[in-house]
């Protein structure tokens, strides 16, 4: 089951999340038929955007993250909410690229360097909050962690890891978001540091371990870390045909003339679950009523 545990460690002085979502990752590697370096980078970014749902304070409040660094995998795209519901897509799914080692998924490279790293926050007010950092690294944990230091003002430590089989299945997702707060004394922030720079690589521990209480354990070892919330988290899509009929009449009455005169239907299919939706000649005129009185 995946899920993301919220702990506090460190006197207080220390906030942390951990998250496994190794089964939304595999879901979202059928759905998607991502290659293996497009898996490794959704799979990074789902479980940051599943921690950083959690760190919403109300019902209905959304947040999107977006990385796009002109590299072969175009955007890569999650939106979660503090429900545990997370989404995700890649723009070229089936993008590939040069491994590092043998082992080593390049997913730097397939990001690329060369854009911004956007966070968007709809906390129910009328304009969202938007958020966004030059991408320095294309490997989603470092350009996380100088977002949250330079457009958050929040010093935090980003560790996110994915594994890929070698017939393409997900082997394990996971990962991590450590926060510091503003009255951390000298003396934890160095232990804390210097404990964080010694672990071992992620993919390893979430592998061994198996479960994020037991990576959490590992990793604040030391630092006395209670879990005070755990919440299951799952790939979920919240398109319905509603929603299709929404983003239709948004088109206006010319668009949907147009599309009955030239098919006589429409199918539009969901970026994010490739659900197809389907609307006849009949349906779609009563969309232009719509359209006409919206
Ligand atoms: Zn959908």
């Amino acid at each position: 089951m995946d899920k993301v545990i919220r702990v506090t460690a460190g006197k207080g002085q220390v906030r942390a999340f951990f998250v496994q979502n190794t089964e939304m990752l595999e879901k979202a590697r059928e759905i998607h038929q991502l290659s293996p370096v497009a898996a490794a980078a959704l799979g990074r970014m789902m479980a940051a955007t599943a921690m950083m749902g959690q760190m919403l304070k109300g019902m209905g409040q959304k947040i999107t993250l977006r990385m796009n660094g002109g590299g072969p995998l175009g955007t890569v795209l999650c939106v979660a909410d503090d429900e545990g519901n997370v989404k995700g897509l890649v723009e070229y799914p089936q993008a590939e690229t040069e491994n590092l080692t043998p082992e080593k998924l390049n997913v730097g490279a397939a990001v690329g360097t060369d854009g911004e790293i956007t966070v968007i926050k709809d906390l129910g007010m009328k304009a969202p909050y938007i958020g966004t950092y030059p991408i320095s690294t294309g490997e989603i944990a470092e350009d996380l962690t100088a977002y949250f230091m330079h457009s958050e003002q929040q010093p935090a430590s980003v560790g996110l890891s994915v594994k890929v089989n070698v017939d393409y299945h997900i082997l394990v997702s996971g990962g991590f978001i450590i926060q510091v707060l503003p009255d951390i004394s000298e003396e934890q922030l160095r232990l804390l540091e210097a404990k964080l720079i010694c672990l071992p690589p992620l993919s390893e521990l979430f592998e061994n371990l198996n479960t994020p209480e037991a990576v959490m354990e590992r990793v604040l070892e030391g630092f006395d870390p209670v879990i005070t919330e755990e919440k299951q988290v799952a790939f979920h899509c919240d398109c319905s045909q509603e929603r299709m009929e929404e983003a239709l009449i948004s088109l206006g009455v010319k668009e949907i003339t147009s599309i009955i005169e030239e098919d006589g239907h429409a199918e539009i299919i969901c970026h994010f679950c490739r659900k197809a939706y389907r609307f006849n000649e009949m349906e779609l005129s009563k969309l232009t009523q719509e359209a006409k009185s919206s």
